[in-house]
């Protein structure tokens, strides 16, 4: 396979970087759903509501909104049952040559680069995406209002669970996402519980995977954010580290907002 070096690209981590959120936006739009060559009942439903949030939450480049909103309003007003993937594919591609629309399909990761090609990479940017929705779900609490897709805690993540059921392509982790959302999702009530019920996963994740194959040695899964990033988030009770959660849910909500994307085109 193709040998690509590591590119040294001047890089923040405590940075989000458009080119990663296009970039994995092109994969799980352009790749990941080409695997499904028609969508059809309870598929399509998970891919509209996944898109409905999308559309109104992400925070993006007009082109990509454009885009986003686009395929939103012509999957909700489908008179279908069922639709081949081309048809997404050439809405995605802009086939109908519709202003103002556009979407890279070009893969170029920054915060997201791995040391290795098959390291990193499209997982790290759809966790990116996902912690990103449930922040700005807590920002814009009216955002889903109208799109019968009820209570915005539950909405957001009910729709990143339907997608990563349905369509990532690693099911080993699809499987292990859904009995963790089988346990506890329910539960949650409000957009700050949200955001932690992610974060807290997504360091279970962490764990599981520490010390595998799959771990980057220049990034190692340790609980995160990690003292350097975020010091208030960390405490001592008994000697024993622990989080303090209401820093680590202001934390969170800084670094996953719309003011902390770095505006770097993967084209
Ligand atoms: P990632 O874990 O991808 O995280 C991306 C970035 O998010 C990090 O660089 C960091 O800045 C930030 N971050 C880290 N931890 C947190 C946190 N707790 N809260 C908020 N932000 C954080 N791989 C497997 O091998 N097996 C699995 O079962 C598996 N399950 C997965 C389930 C899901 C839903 C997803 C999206 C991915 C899964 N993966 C799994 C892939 C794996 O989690 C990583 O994405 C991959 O190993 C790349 O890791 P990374 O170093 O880029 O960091």
């Amino acid at each position: 396979s193709e040998v690509v070096a590591w590119r040294e690209f001047d890089r923040q981590v405590w940075k989000l970087y458009t080119a990663d959120l296009e970039s994995g936006l092109h994969y799980l739009l352009r790749v990941e759903l080409a695997a499904h060559r028609s969508l059809a009942g309870a598929e399509l439903k998970t891919l509209k509501d996944f898109v409905t949030v999308l559309a109104k939450l992400l925070p993006s480049r007009p082109p990509v909104r454009k885009l986003l909103e686009t395929l939103r309003e012509w999957l909700a007003s489908l008179p279908l049952d069922r639709i081949p993937y081309r048809a997404v594919l050439d809405l995605v591609n802009n086939k109908m040559r519709i202003s103002g629309i556009f979407l890279t399909s070009h893969i170029k990761w920054i915060g997201c680069q791995g040391s290795r090609p098959e390291l990193r990479g499209y997982t790290c940017s759809l966790w990116q995406l996902f912690h990103i929705l449930t922040v700005e779900a807590g920002m814009h609490p009216e955002a889903l209002a109208d799109t019968g897709l009820g209570d915005a805690p539950q909405a957001v993540l009910q729709a990143i669970r339907g997608y990563v059921r349905t369509f990532f392509g690693c099911r080993e982790c699809g499987e292990h996402f859904e009995e963790m959302a089988r346990e506890s999702m329910a539960a949650v009530e409000t957009p700050d519980q949200a955001v932690l019920w992610l974060w807290r996963k997504h360091n279970l994740v962490n764990s599981r995977l520490a010390g595998q194959l799959s771990e980057d040695p220049k990034f190692p899964k340790v609980p995160w954010p990690t003292p350097d990033l975020c010091p208030a988030c960390h405490e001592e009770t008994n000697g024993l580290d622990s989080w303090d959660e209401g820093q680590v849910l202001l934390f969170l909500r800084r670094h996953y907002c719309a003011g902390n994307l770095v505006h770097t085109g993967a084209a």
